[in-house]
């Protein structure tokens, strides 16, 4: 529930109410809104009994959040979650653009790929260092080295990093190189991996799994604040299809209604959410018209020599050309690149 407390609501009015909550066996979160404080709850609300809360001094109202998820619902938090990485704002007034390759791979491939896409605009890199691929026979990814050579394309770059991390005793060493921590598709719901990432203070990006829906989703997210960790953003990248012509379908209707249940970033993946890279570009567009907060674009300096999504990769050209489209766009949009 979210108790809502009066436009001049003092700080002991806000104190009692915090405490009658404890008391009822709730945790409480004090939420300052740009108008006005709220009070969020969350917790057993098999509570018998009135709880007394309307009565309270300094209380306007007490709002029940009917939904399986609180803390990542609209009602907990009305004002967009902006998450703030080096310098970069993702849920503000900007889009932001992260881009890189699949997988680190050397290098010289991470370095010139590094450079390519903040020349395009991009402003945080992407690049896996561990690899969860369907295969076990499958390049499965260089590990900390590949930290490593991330670490070092953010010291020449200038640019935040971001990198998955696929089992929860990753997490500490992942943390100690990437500025946002990427949690898979495949994992979306590896709940050890959600408790893990919940405690610790560094940025999460959420992919949705490959055949979830979006309540599944923000189920997901709900597992890492309630950890905790608030700095979580929602990252669309296609669910499952019987098609062939594409690899998944990208749900960009989950944009809009995502936007309208939660206060989270969205970002849009239209590299695995296609597959290929020439429906790269329309989706990306597409996925910019429909709202999202920021893009995540596979960029591979010679695809055809990719050691993971070659075919979904985009060529810097290719990767310059959009975004300069993008911008074209986030200007009608009244937002920035
Ligand atoms: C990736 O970003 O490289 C990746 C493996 O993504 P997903 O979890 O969406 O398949
Ligand atoms: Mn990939």
């Amino acid at each position: 529930m979210v108790v809502v407390m009066k436009l001049q609501a003092t700080e002991t009015e806000v104190e009692k109410v915090q405490e009658r909550l404890e008391q009822l066996g709730f945790t409480s979160y004090v939420i300052q809104g740009v108008e006005r404080i709220v009070v969020a709850a969350v917790g057993d609300t098999k509570v018998a009994g009135p709880l007394g809360l309307e009565v309270l001094p300094g209380v306007e109202k007490v709002v029940p959040i009917m939904r399986p998820f609180k803390l990542v619902s609209r009602e907990f938090q009305s004002d967009d979650t902006v998450v703030t990485v080096g310098g970069v704002q993702i849920g503000g007034s900007s889009v932001v653009v992260m881009a890189g390759p699949c997988a680190v791979e050397t290098r010289e491939q991470m370095l010139e790929t590094a450079w390519a896409v903040k020349q395009a605009g991009a402003k945080i890199l992407r690049g896996g260092a561990f690899k969860p691929r369907t295969s076990p026979y499958s390049f499965q990814g260089l590990a900390e080295e590949g930290l490593k050579l991330l670490a070092e394309a953010r010291e020449e770059t200038g640019m935040p990093i971001v990198t998955e991390v696929v089992s929860p005793e990753d997490v500490e060493l992942v943390a100690q190189y990437a500025d946002i921590l990427q949690v898979g598709a495949r994992n979306m719901q590896n709940f050890a991996l959600l408790r893990q990432v919940g405690q610790i203070s560094k940025p999460i990006l959420l992919k949705r799994g490959p055949a979830s829906t979006i309540d599944e989703w923000l189920m997901a997210a709900e597992y890492i604040l309630s950890q905790g960790n608030t700095q979580v953003m929602l990252c669309e990248r296609g669910i499952r299809n019987f098609d062939s012509y594409t690899r998944n379908t990208l749900d960009l209707s989950a944009v809009p209604v995502v936007k309208y249940l939660s206060h989270l970033p969205v970002i849009v993946d239209p590299s695995h959410g296609t597959g290929k890279w020439r429906w790269v570009g329309p989706m990306a567009k597409a996925a910019l018209a429909a709202g999202c907060d920021g893009l995540m674009i596979e960029v591979h300096p010679r695809p055809a020599e990719a050691w993971s999504d070659g075919p979904q990769s985009l060529t810097p050209a290719r990767f310059t050309y959009l975004v300069g489209e993008l911008r074209s766009i986030a200007g009608v949009l009244q937002k920035q690149i």
